[in-house]
């Protein structure tokens, strides 16, 4: 199954991927997490990015789809794939067609998780980080004590430099302006599935279970 999931920073991405992993057995590729992973081995592209991403703008169009067109040239991406954090503008998300189609795919299924502007600053303001497995945890305004940990792993977990209200601000408005026309561009291909992504986790878990079902191979009753 080739999967998008689609949302502002802090519509709950992150929590619902790894369900979806675990349920259909494919690998994440997650735009977001790549780039960071450049920045803490200090390459080159890391630090061509930093900045950009330090102010919650956008990392150029033509990078991004560099990076994307060879991870899915990977194996492991012939049965499936989830992206999380691309396509974010319509020129990526355009060129993933295109990178797509060479080898006969094509996106199944975009989720887009709606959550409201209010919603996800207060979700971002209280979002923590485990350093060692990437859960991501959002607390309630008051329940975070010094130092939370990883209930996981014991790992200290920690705040990313761009949940900062400042920058939470920004990316939510570069979200609204360049990834927010996708929700069109998906819903005319007849691939937009819309989930309230208000709700509690495991009923948004649900919502995205039931939007699936359609898209799974029929059970044979007879065996
Ligand atoms: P995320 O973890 O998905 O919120 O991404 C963190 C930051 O990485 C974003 O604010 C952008 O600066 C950059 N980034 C991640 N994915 C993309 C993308 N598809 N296009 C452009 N910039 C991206």
């Amino acid at each position: 199954m080739n999967l998008i999931l689609l949302g502002a920073p802090g519509a709950g991405k992150g929590t619902q991927r790894a369900f979806l992993v675990e349920r259909y057995g494919i690998p994440v590729i997650a735009t977001g997490d790549m780039l960071r992973d450049e920045r803490k081995a200090n390459t080159p592209l890391g630090r061509q990015v930093a900045p950009i991403m330090d102010r919650g703008d956008l990392v150029p169009d033509d990078l991004l789809i560099q990076i994307v067109r060879k991870r899915l040239q990977q194996p492991d991406t012939r049965r499936g794939f989830l992206l999380d954090g691309f396509p974010r503008t319509v020129a990526q998300a355009s060129a993933l067609d295109q990178i797509l189609a060479e080898p006969g795919r094509a996106v199944d299924a975009v989720l887009y998780l709606r959550v409201s502007r209010q919603v996800l600053i207060d979700r971002l303001a209280h979002r923590y980080v485990c350093p060692t497995c990437g859960s991501v945890y959002t607390f309630q305004p008051g329940e975070v004590r010094q130092g939370p940990r990883c209930p996981k792993d014991g790992a200290q977990l920690y705040q990313r430099p761009d949940d900062r209200p400042q920058v939470v601000a920004r990316r939510i408005d570069v979200f609204l302006q360049q990834t927010a026309p996708l929700i069109d561009y998906y819903a005319r291909q007849g691939k937009l599935e819309t989930i309230d992504g208000q709700l509690p986790v495991e009923q948004v878990r649900a919502a995205i279970l039931r939007k699936l079902k359609t898209f799974e191979p029929a059970q044979d009753v007879t065996a």
